[in-house]
């Protein structure tokens, strides 16, 4: 057995990396043509004689990295290796049988948008599961597949006024073209031009083209031209065969690029499309009312669609998206708005009315005072649940902030009225820090955690015991069944948990009051079956910072929102240092320093992977090298998201009481763990986390009255990952961060991410700030003029409108 040599294999892996970014030539820095040329020793045997990798159209480099990845199969000293080695190029390596077509019923009837798209002319067997992995079955789905970008290709030129490097198109004449060799490959080439010159044109590895270029044919050729041995060539341009009948699809105008996958090209793509626009943007109907298309001055919904695709200009395109951005943000306010006015104007929730003076014997028990905030905030909220409409409120504050008390008063609030609380949380570690924390709140300090998962608890002011659950998936199933029924007795006050809360077969029958941790790590619809628990409770979510407070009152416009602006008295403000490489041992000689002062350590393991067991692993191997290295002679422990419950527990009570002085983490720390004396956050591999995150993590810090530090340690940050790490050394707003967050990292980690509990947008961004202020006033208008779109001229909204929820709907469950 031959073995395979690492450059073969890196290109493997690099063949494959472009593939995934769709032969962008991205997959190398500094593109492919210089890896292949350091490593030409090796690789040449399977390169096909290719000149350069960067000079070929995207199909061609799909073609090509094919065909290189076949010769590397068919060498003896890669085939012995194991499949996984060798990524797989979709389309399989046999020639492909030639104009085999299926048989069609003859077109006796026009395309329709609810037809599959297999109907389609021009679309083979062999292209729909393609067009299905891009998210295309029905005809419809085309002309909604908007594109990434567009190609300006625009410049239309004379052969005398080509300039090397610039997309630009020329309509030319074909004086000669021919099949010939470049390499290995079979190839073409052509010597066109017009009355002012003569330019080369050739397209690597496709041979089939020189048939298509007749000679005396006009032709609109659009690309980029190279100066080679002095003379000017487009390689792989885009080419077109003009003909009097025909739009230009590919050349000379504004070119849509779609996001497309192996096998189905740009061409045959752009092709589908434009005859789905052609056939049947009839039958799309404007659903917007005149009157909103007319204040918001938008264009006809047709035109934006066609012009998002075949923009005339850069300022059509422009009127396009806005148009389309709007429809998005417009009917999901619409959707917000709705709900909120269904939840507030039927009644039917539970008054929970307290005496002040109730809350006030159990709040004179805890060792500090509310902030005014925070007093603000439980002010807000006892207001909310007196009357019979059901609260919908968003509290909102920093890491740190307090937000537990508030809640926990709340919950109090309604157990004093006989009924049920229920707090939901996104993790098991920040459920079971809830439910210890929520339990020392109620029962005062001197509380000594029986263990399990219910305790009982004598609070100030209640006249009874209160009864204080943990519901979680990981829990065994005997526990689990005996929580579920105690809470369908009702002999559960206050439970907390995760999603295990919201499963079916839990009934919490005298739910009044529904809180939800960390709201935007919930979908829609998750928030939802939480409050379809008991009749109708009355609402609470919170949050550190999502998104920036300005849009995110706009975006979950079906809440009210309280902000508490306050930290507690007596905080340090947690100083942040960015930490060189190089100056890492003097970091770890910082924490040492600071555990000699009786405090404690986090530390933070890179965030390398989305799986939890790689995770883990980097995590343990950490762990493995700080205790038996630098903190040799202290006490370490480990917490990782793959421990069982108990095991956690177990770590962060020993780290809690003092028994632990550094504890070793993966990022699940970010939520959850509440310890003053600790005052060191190291933070490995900073760079890869997002500014939020990082603040989050500081936030675990900083809680007591020592001077906390937070260190972020970074190999090689680049100057951007630099700035980030920067910012967070200046800036201790949590607000602050996540816009900057959004600035820097791009919209595309927000909207449209389940993250964020939005819909995905195919259109709008983050960023159309302007738009969603004008959707939401739109909507506020049409709603309160026919609050269930029942008028007449709002049918086809109406229907639409259905359409939108159904998707939302569909994609948070
Ligand atoms: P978060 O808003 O991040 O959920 P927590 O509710 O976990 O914040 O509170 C953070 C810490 O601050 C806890 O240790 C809590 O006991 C403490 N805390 C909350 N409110 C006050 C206050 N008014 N004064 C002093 N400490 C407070
Ligand atoms: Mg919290």
């Amino acid at each position: 057995m031959t073995s395979i040599r690492p450059a073969t294999r890196s290109l493997y892996n690099i063949l494959r990396e472009e593939r995934d970014r769709g032969f962008d030539d991205t997959a190398v820095i500094g593109g492919l043509d210089g890896f292949l040329v350091r490593h030409a020793s090796d690789l040449e045997p399977y390169l096909g004689g290719i000149a350069s990798y960067a000079s070929l159209t995207t199909d061609e480099r799909s073609e090509w990295s094919r065909q290189t990845v076949q010769r590397m199969r068919e060498d003896t000293s890669v085939s012995d290796r194991p499949e996984s080695a060798v990524p797989s190029h979709g389309a399989s390596p046999r020639p492909k049988p030639k104009g085999q077509s299926r048989k069609r019923p003859p077109p006796d009837r026009s395309l329709k948008l609810s037809d599959d798209v297999t109907l389609m002319k021009g679309v083979w067997r062999k292209m729909q599961p393609r067009l299905e992995s891009i998210g295309v079955n029905r005809v419809g789905d085309l002309v909604y597949q908007f594109p990434n970008r567009h190609s300006d290709y625009t410049r239309i030129r004379k052969v005398a006024q080509l300039s090397p490097g610039e997309d630009q198109t020329a309509i030319l004449t074909v004086w000669e073209a021919s099949q010939t060799m470049l390499g290995r490959q079979k190839s073409t080439q052509a010597v066109l031009g017009d009355e002012t010159g003569n330019v080369r044109a050739v397209w690597f590895n496709n041979p089939w083209l020189a048939s298509r270029l007749k000679q005396g044919s006009r032709v609109s050729i659009s690309g980029k031209v190279n100066v080679f041995r002095g003379s000017l060539v487009f390689q792989g341009p885009e080419c077109e065969v003009l003909d009097e009948d025909d739009d230009l699809l590919h050349t000379g105008r504004l070119v849509p690029v779609y996001s497309t996958t192996q096998g189905l090209s740009q061409r045959v793509l752009r092709s589908l499309v434009k005859r789905a626009l052609d056939e049947c943007i009839g039958q799309i109907d404007e659903f917007l009312p005149q009157e909103v298309l007319h204040r918001a001055g938008l264009i006809g919904l047709r035109d934006a669609i066609r012009q998002m695709h075949y923009p005339d200009d850069w300022e059509s395109y422009q009127h396009a998206r806005r148009r389309l951005a709007f429809d998005e943000l417009f009917l999901f306010q619409l959707s917000v708005l709705s709900r909120r006015a269904e939840w507030k104007e039927s009644g039917g929730a539970l008054p929970l009315r307290v005496e002040p003076s109730t809350l006030d014997a159990f709040l004179s028990t805890l060792t500090f005072e509310l902030t005014g905030a925070q007093s603000r905030a439980v002010n807000d909220i006892l207001s909310d649940i007196e009357t019979n409409q059901a609260m919908s409120r968003l509290l909102q504050g920093d890491v740190g902030s307090g937000k537990t008390i508030v809640a926990t008063a709340a919950m109090l609030a309604a157990v004093h009225n006989g009924t049920q609380a229920a707090l939901m949380a996104p993790t098991e570690i920040l459920a079971e820090q809830h439910f210890l924390t929520i339990c020392r709140l109620l029962d005062g300090p001197g509380f000594e955690p029986a263990g399990g998962s219910i305790q009982t608890l004598n609070v100030p002011g209640l006249d009874r015991k209160l009864t204080v659950a943990l519901l979680l998936g990981g829990q065994r199933r005997r526990i689990r069944d005996d929580l579920t029924s105690l809470l369908s007795a009702g002999l559960v006050d206050i439970v907390i948990g995760t999603h295990a809360l919201i499963q079916e077969s839990v009934d919490i029958p005298n739910l009044s009051l529904a809180v939800v941790d960390e709201q935007h790590r919930f979908g829609v619809s998750q928030r939802a079956k939480l409050r379809e628990k008991g009749v109708r409770p009355h609402f609470l979510a919170m949050s550190a910072t999502p998104i920036p407070r300005s849009l995110s009152m706009t975006l979950y416009g079906d809440l009210d929102v309280s902000v508490i602006d306050e930290m507690p008295p007596g905080r340090l403000p947690v100083r942040t240092r960015f930490v060189e490489n190089e100056r890492r041992d003097a970091a770890f000689e910082f924490v040492r320093d600071e555990l000699d002062d009786g405090r404690q350590a986090f530390v933070v393991c890179p965030l390398i992977d989305e799986s939890e067991v790689i995770q883990t692993k980097a995590a343990q191997e950490e762990y493995e090298l700080l205790s038996t290295t630098v903190f040799a002679d202290r006490s370490v422990g480990l917490l990782h998201g793959r421990m069982s419950l108990e095991e956690k527990e177990h770590v962060m009570d020993d780290f809690k009481s003092g028994g632990l002085d550094v504890l070793v983490a993966t990022p699940v720390i970010e939520v959850g763990i509440d310890v003053p004396n600790a005052t060191v956050m190291l933070i490995d591999g900073a760079e890869r986390f997002g500014l939020s995150q990082l603040h989050q993590l500081r936030g675990r810090v900083g809680r007591g009255a020592h001077q906390s530090t937070c260190l972020l340690l970074s190999e090689s940050p680049g100057s951007e990952a630099l700035n980030r790490l920067r910012l967070l050394e200046r800036t201790s707003d949590g607000f602050r961060l996540s816009e900057e967050d959004l600035k820097l990292r791009g919209p595309g980690d927000y909207l449209g991410t389940r993250q964020s509990g939005l819909p995905t947008f195919r259109v709008a961004e983050i960023t159309d700030q302007d738009i969603v202020t004008l959707a939401r006033r739109e909507a506020d208008r049409i709603l309160s003029a026919d609050p269930d779109l029942s008028r007449q001229e709002h049918s086809s909204l109406s229907t639409a409108f259905g359409e939108f929820n159904s998707r939302l709907t569909g994609e948070h469950s």
